[in-house]
């Protein structure tokens, strides 16, 4: 397949604004690899803040996640908790530090860069990046790892009344709005394409 000159250059432009983002002064002590995983464990819902999970959002090696997240620790901006689903496993989540740290995220400044450029129009290319994403991780196999919103297995208003209205079909419990908005490593899109939803299939 040919790629034209414009795809090229997008791709050169978004490489470059992700290096510029991790380059300069690193607040907190914190690495590039350990703002992206405070990041990741920021968004992910109850369910995915495994050292499992970060591997595969990331497309890295569990080795390489633990010494992130064991770094991250002795610094203080994680804490780890036995994981209620899986004794073979640990959670994380971020301590009040982390939290104080993500509020100077270097990733807001390509945000606030993002807005300036392009005011009314980000959000068609938050349409056109989501589309590009998709198939970059239908060619390397990955998870979606989107929200309930846009899940096969979730069933919104399932229990109206309650402080968790929704309901995960997978993983059987109810969900809060804010569980609901929470990325997700077990999410499926409610249109998968086939390839995908027979690897799925085949899985433990
Ligand atoms: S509905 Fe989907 S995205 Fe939401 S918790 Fe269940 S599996 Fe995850």
């Amino acid at each position: 397949m040919s790629i034209s000159p414009a795809a090229l250059e997008a791709a050169h432009l978004i490489d470059r604004l992700e290096r510029l983002t991790r380059a300069g002064d690193a607040p907190g002590g914190i690495n590039p690899a350990q703002w992206e995983a405070l990041r990741y464990l920021a968004r992910a819902n109850r369910f995915s803040r495994t050292p499992a999970a970060l591997a595969d959002y990331l497309a890295s090696t569990r080795g390489t996640v633990s010494r992130t997240l064991a770094s991250l620790e002795s610094k203080g901006y994680v804490a780890r908790m036995p994981n209620p689903r899986d004794g073979r496993s640990v959670d994380f989540a971020l301590t009040a530090q982390a939290q104080k740290a993500l509020r100077r995220d270097p990733l807001k400044a390509m945000a606030e860069d993002i807005d300036r450029a392009l005011r009314q129009d980000a959000a068609d290319l938050v349409d056109r990046l989501k589309r590009t994403l998709g198939t970059a991780i239908a060619r390397n196999q990955g998870r979606a790892f989107g929200a309930c919103a846009s899940c096969r297995h979730f069933c919104p208003q399932a229990h109206a009344a309650a402080a968790a209205p929704h309901h995960c079909r997978l993983l059987d419990v109810p969900l809060s709005d804010k569980d609901s908005l929470a990325i997700c490593v077990e999410q499926e899109p409610a249109a998968m394409p086939p390839s995908r939803a027979a690897g799925r299939a085949a899985m433990p």
